[in-house]
């Protein structure tokens, strides 16, 4: 099969106008966002609410064109709105000025995101795992996967299949145990490469704050990409996050990492919600002896050091392993076990947290006398 590339990908979409019969829509910037994986192609096109129905032609030939390619198997293009432009969503505006907020997700109280300084730190277990004990809490909860490069929470969460979609292109998230879950992984097969660019990622988070049927929800739980790369930065800056939880292992490198989001977060004014310790010590299944195998005690540690709260530690047990991976979490598989009852109190904290967080002040500035 001929090999495809972006060139040829913009050279085809530069031939396409908008339909005022303005300049053609490569030139215009419209092209937010392109993914190339197996001769399949995602493209996202950018408009404004007030353009969009004269869009909607402009978006077919443009799936017409990327299809008559060769090496395209299949092509699909979606408009993505210019919230900027439509005036349409509130702009919240923080109180340092700056214009975090520009994401919002209609109907969910607070955005959590569950945050790591690097992968495999059991983040995603973490966040599957938090978002279960928060529902036995009672609360309505979601789900979303916006570790885009590795989304591991179909797997964690048992689902498959694509979402169904509602009206106005708008998705359904899966159900699970209760909760509502949207990954890209729901979109794009587990163990397929995925080649994103910059403005896709944030396209793509954008989609899946706003064009999910999330509503109505008390938290939404948001498994970040580890890191504080440009799809940390997105999130933080213009979502409307209620706060981050910084999952660290104990060693200090991980613990350097973890440091390194926290003042991230602090710097764009995003309340850290606490720190919760993975991995954190290994209990033997046969004597029950305790062994700290990457030291312990360090994240709390860090958390004193920092002013944040520490929310708690998890041990390393092959049963949290097992029970992530195959799809059936332990808060819900093993309910009433120690780690289920860990898991709880977390929660707990956390509802605690967020409560405080929202009537809190804003952090005084600190006035050297
Ligand atoms: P991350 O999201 O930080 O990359 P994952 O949650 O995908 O990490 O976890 C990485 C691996 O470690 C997974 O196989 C997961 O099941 C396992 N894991 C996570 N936490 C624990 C734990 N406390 N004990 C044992 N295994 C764990």
């Amino acid at each position: 099969m001929a090999k495809l590339n972006e060139e040829q990908i913009f050279d085809a979409l530069g031939e396409i106008h908008l339909p005022d019969g303005g300049v053609d829509i490569v030139s215009a910037g419209r092209i937010t966002g392109l993914i190339v994986k197996d001769g399949t192609v995602q493209l996202s096109i950018n408009t404004t609410s007030v353009e969009a129905p004269t869009m909607e032609e402009l978006r077919k030939t443009c799936e017409t064109v990327l299809a008559a390619l060769p090496g395209v198997k299949s092509a699909s293009a979606v408009l993505t709105e210019e919230k900027q432009d439509s005036g349409v969503l509130p702009v919240a505006v923080s109180d340092n000025g700056s214009d975090r907020g520009k994401i919002s997700a209609q109907g969910v109280r607070a955005i959590v995101a569950i945050t790591s300084g690097k992968g495999g730190v059991g983040k995603s277990t973490t966040a599957v795992n938090l978002a279960l004990a928060l529902a036995r809490l009672g609360k309505q909860v979601g789900i979303m996967d916006a570790d885009i490069y590795g989304p591991s929470i179909p797997r964690m969460m048992g689902i498959d299949g694509q979402p169904a979609s509602a009206s106005g292109n708008r998705l359904i998230p899966k159900e699970s145990y209760g909760i509502k879950c949207m990954s890209m992984g729901l979109l794009v097969q587990e163990e397929e490469p995925m080649i994103w660019r910059g403005p896709m990622v944030h396209s793509a988070l954008e989609q899946m704050l706003n064009d999910v049927v999330w509503a109505p929800l008390d938290i939404l739980i948001v498994d970040m990409p580890p890191g504080t790369g440009d799809a940390q930065m997105t999130l933080a800056q213009e979502t409307q996050l209620a706060g981050a939880v910084i999952v660290s292992t104990p060693q200090d490198i991980a613990l350097l990492d973890a440091r390194k989001g926290i003042n991230m977060f602090r710097e764009v004014k995003v309340p850290i919600l606490g720190i919760i310790e993975n991995m954190s010590y290994f209990l033997c299944p046969h004597c029950s002896e305790r062994s700290d195998i990457f030291d312990t005690g360090g994240a709390h540690r860090t958390a004193e050091n920092y002013g944040t709260a520490f929310l708690g530690e998890m041990p390393l047990d092959m049963a949290i392993r097992e029970t992530s991976d195959s799809g059936r979490p332990i808060v819900v598989s093993k309910a009433d076990g120690p780690h289920a009852q860990a898991y709880m109190e977390i929660a707990h904290k956390l509802v605690q947290n967020l409560d405080q967080s929202a009537h809190a002040e804003p952090t005084p500035k600190l006035v050297s006398s």
